[in-house]
């Protein structure tokens, strides 16, 4: 009987869609063992009723104020408190900025092996995680078979399942000391629109764009589908939009149900970011490019033709 802890995580008071997705993973490994889930900070006890809807038997929630903010220093600190009461066999959390920059430490100190990016998690003779290799040109299956298991799983990737349980609470007081780093303070590109790590729909623009202008329409049809707008590195280097926006190899990692690329000629860097959304449409002036080796739709045309029409008839669709 297998035991898992998983972290879950919260952004702007609410738990991100990854951490349920997470849990459903921990429920296909425990085989009839204990799922536990960790919260940390101040308002971690008003995640429990969720977390338990989602299969979480134990919720540990480790309650203290310089937990409100992620530093490396204090999650560590907190996550390896959990760990040594929980005695769990895989610790799992999702492949976020958190759990990117959290679980290698954590697993370095635990002498524990880690799988990071897992796109899938099978079970049978053991517990094989698969994960993207060379920008996602093919996939690797690995097991570790000795000591506690680390994996962080890709956000949006896998289903996350209800399966409701009765669960307790547990509060951890953790003292958190040697703090090497201070988060004075966020700033946030505030937006107001859909998280493009989280989005069902992203609307990319790429070089083909050619100008910060030249995005509008791309916003357009994202607003009208409820999605976010992405970019391509040659779309943020040229200037057209923000680097928050990167998908790709050095930029974020995207797996959303619609992907629709706009003037972008898919290389393997841009393809990294996003080769795993579930459809793929492509737009494009020459039936040439690369991008169209992995769309699941393709549109020879001008996107400043083409998007308005797309825009206009999702307008009708949905209205
Ligand atoms: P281009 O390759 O220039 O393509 C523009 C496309 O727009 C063309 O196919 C053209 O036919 C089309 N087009 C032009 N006008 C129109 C129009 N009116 N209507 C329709 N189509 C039109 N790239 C990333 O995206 N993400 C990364 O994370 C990333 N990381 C990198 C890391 C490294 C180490 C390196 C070396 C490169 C990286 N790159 C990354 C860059 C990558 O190699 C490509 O240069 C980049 O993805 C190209 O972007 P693009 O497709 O927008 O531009």
């Amino acid at each position: 009987m297998t035991k898992v802890l998983v972290l879950a995580e919260s952004k702007n008071g609410k738990l991100r869609n990854v951490s349920f997705e997470v849990l459903t993973v921990a429920r296909r490994i425990t085989s009839g063992g204990e799922i536990a889930a960790c919260v940390f900070g101040s308002d971690g006890e008003k995640y429990f009723e969720e977390l338990a809807k989602y299969g979480a038997q134990k919720v540990y929630v480790v309650d203290n104020e310089e937990l409100n903010r992620y530093t490396p220093d204090c999650y560590k600190q907190a996550l390896l408190k959990v760990i040594g009461e929980v005695q769990p066999q895989i610790v799992l959390t999702g492949h976020t900025s958190i759990g990117k920059d959290l679980f290698p430490s954590v697993a370095a100190r635990l002498n524990a092996g880690l799988v990071s990016d897992c796109t899938d998690v099978e079970t049978g003779d053991g517990i094989v995680f698969t994960r993207p290799i060379y920008s996602g040109k093919a996939f690797q299956k690995k097991q570790i078979t000795d000591g506690i298991v680390m994996a962080t799983i890709r956000p949006n990737n896998l289903e996350a399942i209800e399966n409701p349980v009765a669960a307790e609470t547990i509060k951890l007081s953790s003292e958190i000391k040697d703090l090497r780093t201070v988060v004075r303070e966020v700033v946030k590109k505030a937006t107001g629109r859909v998280d493009l790590t989280e989005a069902k729909v992203i609307v990319s623009g790429g070089r083909g764009v050619k100008s910060p202008e030249g995005f509008k329409p791309l916003q357009e049809l994202a607003d009208v589908l409820g999605g976010a707008v992405g970019a391509s590195r040659a779309a943020c280097d040229a200037g057209y939009c923000d680097y928050s926006m990167q998908i790709g190899q050095t930029g974020k990692v995207v797996t959303p149900d619609l992907y629709i690329a706009c003037g972008i000629s898919g290389a393997i860097q841009h393809l990294a970011g996003m080769s795993s959304s579930k459809v793929i449409v492509a737009i494009n002036k020459d039936p040439e490019v690369n991008i169209f080796h992995v769309a699941d739709y393709g549109i020879v045309g001008d996107l400043f033709e083409v998007v308005p029409l797309l825009t206009e008839e999702f307008k009708r669709a949905l209205a």
